[in-house]
């Protein structure tokens, strides 16, 4: 390896993806990191490996197209280059540690390992036709929302955009090997570990390589990122010019109830938020989802309901009511059936579109705490 290229790897090495973790810079992580580069990067890549342009499309086709692992498989580069990319360069990003299926088969999730030995989620739901892989965008999470598990680790650090696309590809190839029939990976929505916003930069090289007809081919609108409220990021996300759905964990219609269940309100309380939502919806014309993870005695009055009504009213929007996952060791339990039942009909006659997740007991959905059934409320009603 030449100085200059030793430079390169370096500033791949210095972890700039993961400002978070400690700087330990390993072999393996000096290796470059296909995934994490965009189609101009892989060119310039290239280029340092004095290869011509069309070979980054090339990569990129065996990357994303047909999900290789190694660079043995890509039949049609020269040998010396697939010798260059065995040596120097890395493609999968995330070891597969666990995995556990729900009763009825359709919902299977992943605990996958990266590099530092973090462990995230990453979850696989099969619903209507649609195949929907929700997606990690950090190791653990800065916001410490109070009935949340994944809030409750603390921030461990951000995920590269590599990490991101990797959980996507993990699926698509267990997709392959378990249902060769199915079809492969249709929607993705970033409701995993973590708070995507925060992480903003890295959230849009994946979400664009998952968009683009080069990278994984889903196209924006099947794509769908969940934020806690993040004003800024928001405002931000309206300008990427790029139809991928945003969802807003709301959770409460008031500031005082809002504070205690996720603190960032604190720094965003409803006001700013709704404005920052006026403004993104006027901008992008876009429907915004709100979400509502219905706790018992805690969200779930009528009153609140009521409240709620007249905070949407006359927003394009749509409420997804998930009645919360129960998390180990916290005091908020899920909502009564009943209970939900009326908060969903009062928002409805006040003309607001609401769909509500009914849990069908305890499997893996609550064991996780945090991924499936706030997805799959919309993925019923067809709206993901
Ligand atoms: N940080 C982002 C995205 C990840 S969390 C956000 O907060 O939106 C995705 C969703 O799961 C959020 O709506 C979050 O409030 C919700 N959630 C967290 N813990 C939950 C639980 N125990 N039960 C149900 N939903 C939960
Ligand atoms: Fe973070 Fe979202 Fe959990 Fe809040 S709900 S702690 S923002 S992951």
């Amino acid at each position: 390896m030449s100085p200059g290229e030793r430079r390169w790897l370096a500033f791949y090495a210095s972890n700039r993806w993961s400002r978070n973790s400690e700087l330990i810079v390993t072999e393996k992580q000096m290796r470059v990191r296909l995934l994490d580069l965009t189609p101009h990067e892989m060119e310039t890549q290239m280029a340092v490996w004095g290869q011509p342009a069309y070979r980054a499309r090339q990569v990129q086709h065996w990357l994303y197209k047909k999900q290789v692992s190694a660079p043995s498989e890509m039949s049609n580069l020269p040998a010396a280059l697939r010798d260059r990319l065995a040596e120097d360069s890395q493609i999968d990003l995330l070891v597969p540690v666990t995995e556990t299926a729900s009763s009825d088969g359709n919902t299977t999730k992943a605990l996958l390992r990266l590099d530092d030995g973090q462990l995230i989620e990453a979850v696989l739901m099969r619903y209507n036709r649609r195949r929907t892989v929700c997606v990690s965008s950090q190791a653990g999470c800065a916001i410490g929302c109070t009935f949340c598990a994944t809030g409750q680790m603390g921030l461990q650090r951000n995920l590269s955009p590599g990490e991101m696309l990797g959980q996507v590809i993990h699926f698509e190839r267990w997709l392959q090997s378990n249902t060769p029939d199915s079809g492969g990976i249709t929607n993705v929505v970033i409701m995993g570990m973590g708070e995507p916003l925060a992480n903003y930069s890295n959230l849009w090289r994946a979400l664009r390589a998952m968009s683009s007809p080069d990278g994984l081919g889903l196209g924006a609108r099947r794509l769908t990122v969940s934020t806690v409220g993040l004003v800024p990021g928001i405002d931000r996300f309206a300008e990427e010019g790029l139809q991928v759905n945003l969802a807003v964990s709301l959770h409460a219609p008031n500031d005082a109830l809002r504070e205690q269940l996720v603190p960032i309100n604190q720094r965003y309380p409803i006001a700013d938020l709704m404005a920052a939502i006026r403004r993104y919806i006027e901008r992008t014309h876009r429907r915004i989802t709100f979400e509502y993870a219905l706790m018992r005695d805690i969200n779930d009055s009528p009153a609140l309901a009521e409240e709620m009504a007249l905070l949407l009213q006359g927003l394009l929007c749509h409420v997804n009511l998930i009645p919360l996952n129960p998390v180990t060791g916290s005091p908020f339990q899920p909502t009564r059936r009943e209970d939900a039942d009326i908060f969903a009909g009062i928002l409805r006659d006040r003309g607001i579109v609401t769909s509500l997740r009914v849990r069908r007991g305890v499997d893996i959905n609550a064991g996780c705490g945090q991924l499936r059934a706030r997805v799959a409320g919309s993925l019923e009603k067809g709206v993901l």
